[in-house]
């Protein structure tokens, strides 16, 4: 039985957790909620940190000290994460879901990932270039797939 399987969330090693982090850069896009209805909306309008065309975090390993606003996904904190997208693996455990087929657990990289168009590579852009945030609210991010 795979150890996502297994174990809760809370019994997981840190490795095993790290694991879980399909690397799609979903949650390093600005979001907007709405005042009035509440409703979540994500931007391509990605951190300064994310490397917009490999999407990942260009310095992981120390990126509080250059975005002190970043969010670290803890198991204390995943109840509260509800911007994370439905897609990411540590919602999707924490809502009792399993992981997807295309999630780079299960296919040994994330090719399936990207292929299954979850990766932000390619379609962001910085958010210091931004003018009005609101011109760039997408939907392709809230997309899930089994
Ligand atoms: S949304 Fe979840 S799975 Fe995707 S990069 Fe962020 S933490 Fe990892």
């Amino acid at each position: 039985m795979a150890f996502w399987e297994d174990k809760t969330l809370a019994q997981m090693t840190t490795e095993e957790w790290e694991s879980l982090c399909d690397g799609c850069g979903k949650c390093c896009l600005n979001k907007l909620i709405d005042d009035e209805t509440e409703e979540l909306y994500y931007t391509n309008a990605a951190c300064q940190l994310l490397d917009h065309k490999a999407g990942h975090c260009q310095n992981y390993k120390h990126r509080f000290k250059f975005v002190p606003s970043c969010t670290k996904v803890t198991v204390e904190n995943i109840e509260s994460l509800t911007w994370l997208p439905d897609s990411c693996a540590y919602r999707r455990l924490f809502m009792g879901r399993d992981l997807p087929s295309w999630h780079p657990l299960r296919t040994g990289s994330k090719e399936a990932m990207i292929l299954a168009g979850m990766s932000v590579a390619g379609k962001v852009t910085c958010e210091t270039r931004v003018r009005d945030i609101e011109d760039h609210i997408v939907l392709w991010p809230m997309k899930d797939a089994q």
